[in-house]
C-alpha cells in the first residue's frame, strides 16, 4: 500500500483511542471542563452504563457563542497558549482534545451560555463529522450530552467490560472528585436512580461519609500538613486496611493521579503495623508548586511526574505518620517524646525507642511538628511490666503502672522474633550449625523451587545443599532460629516461594521473615515457666513496635486502672 495522510476523521479517531478508552474516561474529562470552568453545581447523568448516555451539566463560565465550534475542533483549547505554560498549567485541561475526540465517536450536543452572553448556542457533531450550531436559550453554564458512544467503533464496544463494571468505575471515578473538591456539589444519576449526592460544604469527610459509609468515614483520621507545602486528606487507623491497593487515592494539585511510587510511599508510612497482605484506605489531596510537576506525561493526563519525587514522598509519609500515631489507637500508650535537646544532638543518630508503657509529666501526647518520632528512653524505665501468671496457656497477665495488660504470647513472641531477625538481617545474618544435619525430601515441584532459590536461603542464614533426587541436607539455619525445628522453617519458605509465581521479584524481606516467626512463635496453648514469661516481656518492651504482631494484630490489651474502676462500678470513688 502506498503511504498517503489520513483523513481527519481517522485520524480524530486514533487520537481519541488515547483519550477516550471507556464511558468513565469521557465522564473524568467533561467533570474536569466544569471544573475548569469554576462551576460549583455539576450534574451527571448515565444511563446504560455510559453507552446510552453520559450527560454533564454545570454552571460554570460556559463557552461564548462564537466559541462553540472550536471548542469541538481539535487542539483548541481555551486554557494554555505557548509550550512554556505547560509547566504552569492551573486547569486541568490543556491539550484541546478531549471535546474533538468524544465528537469523534459519539453523538455529541454541547449546549451552553457564557456569563456576559444574553443568548446561548448549540453544536451537535455526530461521530466527527460537520458540526451545526444554532441560538439556543438556555441558563448561564454548560451541557455536554454524549449519546451512543463508540457506535460508530465497533471494536472498541467490544473491548468494554461488563455494564457493572463501566458503571463502578463512573461511580469511583465522581466519587473521588467529589472526595477531592468538596466546595462542589456533585450530583450522579444513573438509569433514573441517584447514585451519589455531596453537599458542597467543603467538608472533604462529609463527602466521603457519601462514598466510603458512615461506619469507615468516623473512623479515618485526618491528615493535614501545611509545610513545606499543603497536604490535606485522610487515612484508615491501622485496625481499618483493606486487602489491595485501590482505595488509596492522590489528588495533586485538583488531578487524580495514580502513581505506584507515591502509593508505597504512603503503605511505608505504617510501617510494620498492616498485615501482610492488606492496606490502608487513604485520600490524600495535595498541592505542589505548578512547575514541580510536569502534567503532559499521558493523554489521559492520570500520570505526572515529580520533579523532586523524593521531597515530595518524604513529605507524605511524615505527614501521614503524624496523623497515625497522632490517633495512637491504644490512648493509654503514651506517644513518645522528641528528643530533649543535648539528650542526643542532631548529627547523632536517634535511637529507637521501645513504647512505653505508662506516663509521666515528661511525656506528651501531643507530637511537635517536624520532629523525629522516635526517642531515646533510658533503659532502666523499660521495664515496666510485671508478670502474674498466665492463663489459658495462652496469656500472660502482667501489671503495669497504670494497670492491667494482657499480653498474648504467640503474637508477643512474633513480634520479637520478626524485630530481631530484621536486625540480623540488617547486619550479618548470625547463622547456627546443627549438630547433625537435617536432610529434607520433597515433592518434585517444590524440590525445584528450592534448588533455584538456594542462594537466596542462604541470605536469610540457611545453608542448604541438594543431597540426591529431591532431597536437600540443611546445615546451618538462622542463628534465632535455632530453638525451632529446621524443616518446619524451610517449609515454610518453600510455601511462600510457591504462592508467588515470581519469587525472586515477589520476595519481600519483611513478608518472609514475618511469616518465618509466624511459624516459629510459640504457640498458644503452651504452659511457660515465670522465667520465660518475664523474658518474653522484657523482650517485648525493648521492640521497636511492640503493640503489634508482623501481622498487625494486637499483642497485648490493655485495661487501664479507670477502666476497672469503671467496670466494677467504683469510678469516681478515688
Ligand atoms: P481542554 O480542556 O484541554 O482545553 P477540551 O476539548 O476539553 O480541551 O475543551 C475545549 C475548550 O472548550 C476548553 O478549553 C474550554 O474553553 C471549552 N469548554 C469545554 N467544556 C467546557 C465547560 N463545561 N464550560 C466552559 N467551557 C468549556
Ligand atoms: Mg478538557
Amino acid at each position: 500500500m502506498a503511504i498517503k495522510l489520513l483523513g481527519d476523521d481517522v485520524a480524530s479517531q486514533i487520537a481519541a483511542g488515547e483519550v477516550v478508552e471507556r464511558p468513565a474516561s469521557v465522564v473524568k474529562e467533561l467533570l474536569e471542563n466544569a471544573l475548569d470552568a469554576n462551576a460549583t453545581v455539576i450534574t451527571i447523568r448515565v444511563d446504560g452504563a455510559g453507552k446510552k448516555l453520559i450527560e454533564v451539566s454545570d454552571n460554570g463560565a460556559g463557552i461564548p457563542f462564537d466559541e462553540l465550534a472550536l471548542a469541538v475542533a481539535r487542539h483548541a483549547t481555551s486554557k494554555l497558549s505557548t509550550a512554556e505554560e505547560l509547566f504552569s498549567v492551573r486547569t486541568l485541561g490543556f491539550r484541546g482534545e478531549a471535546l474533538a475526540s468524544i465528537g469523534s465517536v459519539s453523538k455529541m450536543r454541547v449546549v451552553s451560555r457564557s456569563m456576559d452572553e444574553t443568548a446561548g448556542g448549540k453544536i451537535e457533531v455526530e461521530g466527527g463529522g460537520p458540526s451545526r450550531i444554532e441560538y439556543s436559550g438556555v441558563p448561564q453554564g454548560t451541557v455536554i450530552t454524549v449519546e451512543d458512544l463508540f457506535y460508530n467503533v465497533p471494536a472498541r464496544l467490544k473491548f468494554l467490560k461488563t455494564d457493572a463494571t463501566e458503571r463502578s468505575a463512573i461511580t469511583t471515578l465522581v466519587s473521588k472528585y467529589a472526595a477531592a473538591y468538596p466546595h462542589i456539589r456533585f450530583d450522579l444519576i444513573m438509569d433514573g436512580k441517584r447514585v451519589l449526592q455531596t453537599p458542597g460544604k467543603g467538608d472533604m469527610r462529609e463527602v466521603l461519609i457519601q462514598t466510603l459509609g458512615l461506619d469507615i468515614a468516623k473512623r479515618m483520621l485526618e491528615v493535614q500538613q501545611d509545610f513545606p507545602f499543603p497536604i490535606h486528606g485522610y487515612i484508615s487507623p491501622i485496625s481499618l486496611t483493606k486487602p489491595s491497593r485501590r482505595e488509596i487515592t492522590f489528588f495533586v494539585n485538583g488531578r487524580w493521579v495514580q502513581d505506584p511510587a507515591l502509593t508505597s510511599a504512603l503503605v511505608q508510612a505504617y510501617h510494620t503495623y498492616l498485615m501482610v497482605g492488606r492496606y490502608p484506605i487513604a485520600f490524600i489531596s495535595m498541592s505542589i508548586p505548578a512547575d514541580e510537576l510536569d502534567v503532559n506525561v499521558h493523554p489521559a493526563k492520570s500520570e505526572v511526574r515529580f520533579r523532586k519525587p523524593d521531597e515530595i514522598f518524604t513529605s507524605v509519609q511524615r505527614a501521614v505518620r503524624r496523623a497515625l500515631m497522632a490517633y495512637s489507637p491504644v490512648p493509654m500508650m503514651a506517644i513518645p517524646q522528641w528528643n530533649k535537646p543535648g539528650s542526643s544532638g542532631m548529627s547523632q543518630p536517634v535511637e529507637s525507642a521501645p513504647m512505653l508503657w505508662g506516663q509521666d509529666e515528661e511525656v506528651s501526647t501531643e507530637i511537635a511538628p517536624g520532629f523525629p518520632l522516635q526517642t531515646a528512653i533510658p533503659e532502666a524505665r523499660a521495664s515496666l511490666l510485671r508478670v502474674v501468671g498466665q492463663i489459658g496457656a495462652a496469656y500472660i497477665i502482667a501489671e503495669g503502672p497504670d494497670g492491667l495488660y494482657l499480653i498474648d504470647q504467640h503474637a508477643a513472641h512474633e513480634r520479637i522474633l520478626f524485630e530481631k531477625m530484621q536486625t540480623s538481617l540488617a547486619s550479618k545474618v548470625n547463622r547456627q550449625s546443627l549438630l547433625v544435619p537435617v536432610t529434607l525430601t520433597f515433592d518434585a515441584v517444590k524440590a525445584a523451587i528450592i534448588a533455584e532459590q538456594l542462594d537466596v536461603l542462604d541470605q536469610y542464614g540457611f545453608n542448604i545443599e541438594p543431597f540426591g533426587p529431591n532431597s536437600f541436607r540443611v546445615a546451618e539455619v538462622p542463628a534465632i532460629l535455632s530453638g525451632v525445628d529446621p524443616e518446619e522453617a524451610v517449609r515454610v519458605l518453600v510455601e511462600d516461594f510457591e504462592e508467588n509465581e515470581t519469587p525472586l521479584a515477589n520476595l519481600r524481606e519483611a513478608k518472609l521473615i514475618a511469616r518465618i516467626c509466624k511459624r516459629a512463635a510459640i504457640k498458644a496453648g503452651k504452659t511457660l515457666s515465670m522465667t520465660e514469661m518475664e523474658q518474653l516481656v522484657r523482650d517485648l518492651q525493648t521492640c521497636e513496635s511492640p503493640r503489634s504482631c508482623p501481622h498487625g494484630r494486637p499483642t497485648m490489651i490493655h485495661l487501664s486502672v479507670e477502666t476497672l474502676e469503671r467496670q466494677f462500678g467504683r469510678q469516681g470513688s478515688r
